[in-house]
């Protein structure tokens, strides 16, 4: 038999990782054996199985802030395939953690010690596009940007559009039920997801892949496993609901004094351009700053920065439904919000500027260490928030004055919707102690404040490992007890995603 574990890793060292989280590995869960590996190597042959350093990828997230410590990687190429896994997985009790693109910005799908990684990455076939209600059926492994290339060639676009569409996959968009740039005009995934196939513990697979627009036959139970963050089972295929894609695209980039100018082009846009609006965006001045810096990219204003910025793009298929012109008077030029605008000219034009508010989260994590929230709140919070949380860090004994000069905070987010994204950031990886504080004032400031105002602890990444202990924040006793019951259902021996969104569900 081949040996594929190193018998040296310990259990106890790992736990020690994460008991301020005051999580510890679920004993009843099995530990991972050579036979078992054998098991899913000949279920998936030889390419569908990763052991060894080829694991390490899986075991780390984008922020490069949670580690795992899988053994093994499996890379299904077919539903029959997953069902067989999670037959096996459930008999044995091998805990299992879905992962996509691992994209997702909250620790949802690294493990947290030994779990199986379930990859998706060779389900990637497109099945069917249906022309006359512009619906995609596909498997749950086709990365975002490729769907939006597919269907922008046939004269459509797929609803969801995100800075990480080259890398996520629609699975995992499903699975966290992502919302992006263009919620504001097409709402959410549980909108346009038509039909879903998803696979439970236990192997059954849950066939609800459909094309009909409409299908009242009872409880709709797709829903469940879009947010659901892969702890209730692993969505194999889906059918998504496309718009046509717009023949014509404007963006304008503007600046402002102040966010309550940012307030009103935001009231200005969805009034006057209500049908043709595709994204109103924000960032402040301090993250238009880090991400020409650290970028590298150059400034739409020259060398000008400015407190505030709004990206406000329109889309329709009438021409000169909106010049470029008449949408920077629209948004409020001549009432004076706007400091200063530009309109793109052209498509490069367009994409630079979609490409500044885009890598914004980039450009932090190669600054260094960062803290994310990503927060919905009523707009008389949305930007107080930040300066609160940096007059606290300011005001704060913990850190010295150095340290304080070092710490960036910034906010920035889809403002169309209601969220934002609180970033708090240090350079480098390195100080561990500083983020320890950093993290220990931030968080209990940060969700207790989004409490009080009764917004969400997550708008749009989902809860994974980072907020599972304030899940109670923003679900009531009675819902977080019903999730349970879900959960005990689809997942009676809790192998799905342990540990994240429902920590303590058994
Ligand atoms: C630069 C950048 C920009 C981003 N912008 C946005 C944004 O605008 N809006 C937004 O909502 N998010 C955004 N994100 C976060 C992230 O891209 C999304 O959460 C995305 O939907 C995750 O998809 P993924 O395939 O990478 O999933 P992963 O990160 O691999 O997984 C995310 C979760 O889904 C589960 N999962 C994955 N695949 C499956 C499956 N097939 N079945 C069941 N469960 C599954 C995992 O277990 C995990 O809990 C951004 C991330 C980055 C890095």
């Amino acid at each position: 038999m081949k040996q594929f574990l190193s018998r040296s890793s310990s259990l106890t060292t790992l736990q020690r990782r994460f008991a301020h989280l005051n999580i510890l590995r679920n004993s009843s869960f099995a530990t991972l054996t050579d036979k078992d590996i054998t098991q899913f190597e000949s279920l998936l042959g030889p390419n569908g199985i990763l052991t060894g350093d080829a694991v390490e990828p899986h075991n780390s997230d984008w922020t490069k802030k949670y580690h795992g410590h899988s053994k093994l990687v499996l890379k299904p190429k077919t539903t029959e395939e997953v069902s067989a896994i999670l037959r096996i997985c459930d008999d044995k009790r091998l805990a299992i953690v879905p992962q996509g693109g691992n994209t997702g910005l909250v620790g949802g799908s690294q493990p947290v010690f030994d779990e199986i990684v379930l990859n998706f990455s060779r389900m990637n076939q497109i099945i069917d596009f249906d022309e006359s209600y512009g619906i995609i059926t596909c498997e749950a492994g086709c990365i975002l940007q490729d769907l939006h290339t597919y269907l922008n060639a046939k004269g459509y676009l797929m609803p969801l559009d995100l800075g990480a569409k080259g890398s996520c996959q629609i699975g995992g968009n499903l699975a966290t039920n992502a919302g992006g740039i263009h919620f504001i005009k097409y709402n959410s995934l549980h909108a346009n997801c038509v039909g879903l196939e998803a696979v439970v513990p236990g192997g059954r697979v849950l066939d609800n892949i459909t094309t009909l627009r409409k299908d009242n036959t009872g409880y709709d139970l797709k829903h469940l496993f879009i947010g659901a963050e892969g702890t209730l089972g692993a969505i194999t295929k889906c059918a998504i609901l496309c718009p046509p894609l717009p023949k014509f695209r404007h963006l304008c980039l503007v600046s402002c004094r102040s966010f309550e100018q940012v307030l009103k082009i935001l009231r200005s846009a969805k009034h006057e351009l209500s049908d043709i609006l595709q994204a109103v965006e924000f960032m402040d001045g301090n993250a238009m700053e880090t991400t020409l810096s650290q970028l590298n990219f150059k400034n739409p204003f020259e060398s000008r920065l400015y407190p505030f910025y709004a990206l406000v793009e329109v889309a329709s298929n009438r021409e000169g439904t909106e010049t470029p012109d008449r949408l920077y008077e629209l948004l409020g030029s001549a009432d004076d919000l706007i400091i200063e605008g530009v309109v793109a000219q052209d498509e490069t034009q367009l994409s630079h500027i979609w490409q500044i508010r885009e890598e914004i989260a980039s450009a932090y994590i190669k600054r260094g260490y960062t803290l994310k929230y990503d927060l919905s709140l009523a707009p008389e919070h949305f930007y107080k928030i930040v300066d609160d949380t940096r007059d606290v860090i300011s005001r704060s004994p913990t850190f010295t004055a150095n340290e304080k000069h070092s710490i960036a905070v910034t906010g920035y987010g889809h403002i169309g919707d209601g969220n934002v994204h609180l970033n708090v950031c240090i350079p480098g990886y390195d100080d561990h102690d500083l983020q320890d504080r950093l993290s220990g004032l931030v968080d209990g400031y940060v969700f207790e404040y989004v409490r009080k105002a009764r917004g969400s602890v997550s708008a749009e990444h989902g809860v994974g490992l980072q907020k599972a202990q304030y899940l109670n924040y923003s679900k009531s006793e009675n819902m977080i007890h019903y999730m349970k019951e879900i959960k005990r259902v689809f997942d009676p021996h809790g192998i799905m995603n342990p540990y994240k969104v429902l920590p303590d569900a058994k």
